[in-house]
């Protein structure tokens, strides 16, 4: 990482754990709660978006609450240093740009902004929404995060700046993802291709960690980026 410097980040639920916000998947998942077939996808919103919103209101204000962890504030001061380029982020919480990271590609938008899937006007979720309410377009109709449900597109600039980045970097870290979402999976397989090491950090393997990972760092997001923050400062203090 030092001598390439051209890092790129690829992020998932798994770095904003240690800021309280549950995966979807792993002890305390979001999805022993809610059945993503009938919580996460495009089709169940249009049926019966109230009770979509059961779920989405705990992301709100579970995500509203939440604040940056050491894991976030690692990346932003690797980024500040020069030695990482850019993070892609599957998570729809703002974290990473709370902790002062610029160049973020949202992959799955996020939850600052409701979007009205009929007349497609937006708003921000603080003017709209309120705890126990759903939040109404001026069209009546009712109002959809603008983050990416299970059926529906990645929005084309991040998916087309997202492998641009996959492709030309030298080294893609890959933190805090199950790799299991189509298809964020294939930027880890794309940078890998383009001749990039992949370096995992994630308590658990995962799909990626016996095909694709070069390196896989075991510890949780925090833990792992601090000490890596702190190698990167002073190569002599190299045992994690
Ligand atoms: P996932 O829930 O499928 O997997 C989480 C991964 O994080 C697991 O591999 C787990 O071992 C690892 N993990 C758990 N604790 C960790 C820690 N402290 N440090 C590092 N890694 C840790 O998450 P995913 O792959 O990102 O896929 C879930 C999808 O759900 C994403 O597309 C994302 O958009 C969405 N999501 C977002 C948020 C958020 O914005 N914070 C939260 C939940 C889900
Ligand atoms: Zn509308």
């Amino acid at each position: 990482m030092a001598e390439r410097r051209n890092v790129v980040a690829l992020t998932g639920a798994g770095i904003s754990v240690e800021s309280g916000i549950p995966a979807f998947r792993g002890a305390q998942g979001l999805w022993g709660k809610y059945d993503p077939l009938e919580y996460a996808t495009l089709h169940a919103f249009v049926q019966s978006p109230r009770k979509v919103w059961e779920m989405l209101s705990e992301m709100v204000s579970v995500c509203g609450a939440a604040a940056p962890n050491a894991a976030h504030k690692g990346m932003a001061a690797l980024e500040r240093r020069g030695v990482v380029r850019a993070v892609i982020t599957q998570n729809v919480d703002g974290l990473h740009q709370a902790a002062g990271s610029r160049r973020v590609i949202e992959y799955h938008g996020n939850m600052e902004t409701l979007v009205c899937i009929s007349c497609w006007k937006r708003y921000p979720t603080r003017e709209r929404w309120t705890p126990g309410t759903v939040p109404l377009c001026d069209c009546a109709e009712i109002l959809k995060p603008d983050v990416v449900l299970f059926g529906e597109p990645i929005p084309w600039l991040a998916q087309e700046q997202a492998e641009e980045e996959a492709r030309t970097c030298g080294v893609l870290l890959v933190i805090g993802t199950s790799a299991q979402v189509s298809p964020a999976c294939d930027i880890p397989r794309i940078a890998k291709e383009s001749g990039a090491a992949v370096v995992e950090i994630n308590p658990e393997p995962t799909s990626l960690t016996a095909s694709v990972t070069d390196i896989h760092l075991q510890g949780s997001a925090s833990e792992v980026l601090g000490w890596l923050v702190g190698l990167l400062r002073d190569p002599a203090n190299g045992h994690p």
